[in-house]
């Protein structure tokens, strides 16, 4: 936030910031600049991480995740990309970019006879946007994907201003009347988590990483989690552990009745086709 605004307030500030600042302000301009030639030449990648139904060891869905390798950069990780993109207002052409290879790809498993939904992955503040919920469906007409075989994940790292609360529910809603379904990801560590958990129009709930991580550790943790099962059942969510790595995890989580599970214990993010081997298998 502060290198931005530094950048704003023209060139002169930029020539007082320290070493390290610099550094990060010319690498985020090379991703900025690479990223709407990749953005341009579609060099982007999706991949697929499995969620698993653990009443039946089958799956029932996937994650999409954005991959990016630059010729001149490397590896760009999600977790440096997608803030940079947001901050730019590039993050609409990743997540139409995302979108659009999930509903091509929902299309070809659903003519393979497989039956996954794919989760695509949107900031709540991407739904500020007046257009948003108008250009998502257009994207599912466009690709014929039925819009039953989307969810959307919803983050919110940071504060959203209560006036853009009911123009973002009432996208929502209408997304929902077409079938979409809504996730809220990363549950426990946002700003507003609960605030959300009654607002918004939900099926199901991400218990996030660092609990499940923490559960084994910590009995109060542990505790937390079996309450926040709980919680959601009594609200008619389904419960979505994420970031699950372990057998004693997964048995934790198979006992407090945890509806679905993801994480490396069950399958690493991977490609379309490994997810197409994992649908016939049970776990
Ligand atoms: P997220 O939505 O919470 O996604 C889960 C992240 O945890 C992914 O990291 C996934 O690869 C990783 N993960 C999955 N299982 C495990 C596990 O068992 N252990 C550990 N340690 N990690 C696991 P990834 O792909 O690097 O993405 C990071 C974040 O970037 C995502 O967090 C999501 O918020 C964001 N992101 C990724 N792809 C997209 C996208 O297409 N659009 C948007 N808007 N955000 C995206
Ligand atoms: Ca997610
Ligand atoms: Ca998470
Ligand atoms: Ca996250």
């Amino acid at each position: 936030q502060t290198i931005t605004n530094v950048r704003k307030a023209g060139g002169n500030s930029i020539m007082s910031l320290s070493n390290e600042a610099h550094k990060a302000l010319s690498r985020q301009a090379l991703i900025e600049k690479r990223l709407l030639l990749a953005l341009d030449q579609k060099n982007l990648n999706v991949l697929y991480q499995p969620q698993l139904d653990m009443h039946t060891g089958k799956i029932i869905a996937a994650e999409a995740l954005v991959r990016w390798m630059d010729e001149e950069i490397g590896v760009v990780t999600p977790d440096e990309l997608i803030p940079i993109a947001e901050e730019t207002g590039l993050i609409h052409s990743i997540g139409s970019f995302v979108l659009e290879q999930a509903c091509q790809q929902a299309l070809t498993w659903q003519d393979q006879g497989i039956s996954l939904k794919i989760s695509i992955n949107v900031s709540i503040r991407e739904f500020r946007d007046k257009n948003m919920a108008r250009s998502i469906l257009e994207t599912l007409e466009r690709t014929k994907c039925p819009a039953n075989l989307i969810q959307i994940e919803i983050t919110e790292k940071f504060a959203l201003e209560a006036e853009s609360e009911t123009a973002i529910m009432k996208q929502m809603r209408q997304l929902e009347q077409e079938g979409i379904v809504f996730v809220l990801d990363d549950f426990g560590t946002g700003y507003a988590s609960f605030r959300y958990m009654q607002l918004l129009p939900l099926k199901t709930v991400k218990i996030d990483a660092t609990f499940i991580r923490a559960m084994t550790q910590s009995e109060k943790t542990e505790q937390l989690v079996r309450g926040i099962i709980q919680l959601a059942k009594s609200m008619q969510l389904i419960v979505l552990a994420e970031g699950v790595e372990t057998a004693e995890q997964f048995k934790l989580l198979k006992d407090f009745g945890c509806d679905l599970v993801q994480g490396y214990y069950v399958c690493k993010p991977t490609t379309a086709n490994d997810v197409k081997g994992l649908y016939h298998q049970k776990l």
